[in-house]
């Protein structure tokens, strides 16, 4: 098994540090961190998809204007995982499964340029996209993105078994078992984690449970505490669905990532210093430096 870290959606909010903790002057930067596994026997499973090529190249009307006003992607194709993958030598044929964190337009916007891949996420995240009842549900769900939605296969609440502390945690069906779906609702009803036991050990993409490192994650490098940034957080509440059980399943990832006896990587969506260091750890493990670097 092989993992590729790839950012699929690069944006350049306005903010700078108040968006990501890091960045000096005006503009922050924020990433679509997806990635891309190749198994030993079920070709490459994705895991999230970004924006897709559509977005990129016409991002109106399909993406909501409010979010990407907020967040002001850079539409680049050659950032979607369509073309991460091809230059990794991967065929989009070769992807033969999805699995979705959620089914928010920054995640899915490349389901469509995967039209045979089979596509595993939670019932109640499929359920919740469809009905699109709130105004907020339909500023996030965007079916222009879906492609055929046939091939989704979903898995209910409560289906799946124990794994770290966590329950319900969900194997998938026709694939690896190093490879799960942990429910971490809140942000959206079905949104999950997805947990991987690569060449280095388990890691955990966390998608949205979070939106920056310093929620997670106590302490820096040199040990201060450092106070996660306002704009990240801002944002982070006005798109939770249930903002008391978002804050529930992020506590249950902060003591996860404090526990001893559950040593492995984990990692959210949206923050550009995780995707880095995530892609730097992983190369390294494949014996090589990252092909894919921050754009
Ligand atoms: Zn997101």
């Amino acid at each position: 098994m092989r993992i590729h870290h790839l950012d699929c959606g690069p944006m350049r909010p306005p903010g700078g540090a108040l968006m990501d903790g890091v960045s000096p002057g005006l503009i922050g930067r924020l990433t679509c961190h997806c990635l891309a596994i190749e198994t030993d026997r079920d070709g490459v499973v994705l895991v999230d998809t970004g924006l897709g090529l559509r977005d990129m190249a016409r991002p109106w009307p399909r993406l909501p204007a409010l979010n990407a006003g907020v967040l002001r992607f850079r539409f680049d194709p050659d950032r979607t995982a369509l073309r991460h993958l091809k230059r990794l030598g991967i065929s989009p044929s070769d992807v033969r499964h999805i699995v979705m964190t959620h089914l928010d337009f920054d995640h899915a916007g490349g389901l469509i340029d995967f039209p045979h891949a089979r596509v595993h996420l939670m019932e109640a995240e499929a359920k919740a996209a469809r009905q699109r009842r709130t105004v907020l549900d339909r500023l996030r769900y965007r079916p222009a993105q879906w492609g055929d939605t046939s091939r989704w296969h979903t898995y209910p609440d409560r289906a799946g078994g124990r794994w770290f502390g966590f329950d319900a945690v969900v194997q998938l069906d026709n694939l690896p078992p190093e490879i799960l779906l942990v429910p971490l609702p809140g942000h959206t009803p079905g949104h999950a984690g997805v947990a991987i036991e690569g060449p280095r050990g388990w890691v955990l993409h966390a998608a949205d449970t979070y939106f920056n490192r310093a929620e997670v994650h106590d302490a820096a490098p040199h040990g201060a505490k450092k106070a996660p940034p306002v704009g990240a957080l801002a944002y982070e509440r006005m798109m939770a669905w249930n903002p008391a059980l978002a804050r529930a399943n992020q506590a249950r990832v902060r003591e996860l990532v404090a526990s001893r006896e559950a040593p492995m990587a984990v990692f959210c969506t949206h923050d550009p210093v995780e995707y880095v260091a995530m892609t730097i750890w992983s190369a390294r493990g494949a014996g090589q430096v990252g092909t894919e670097r921050a754009a």
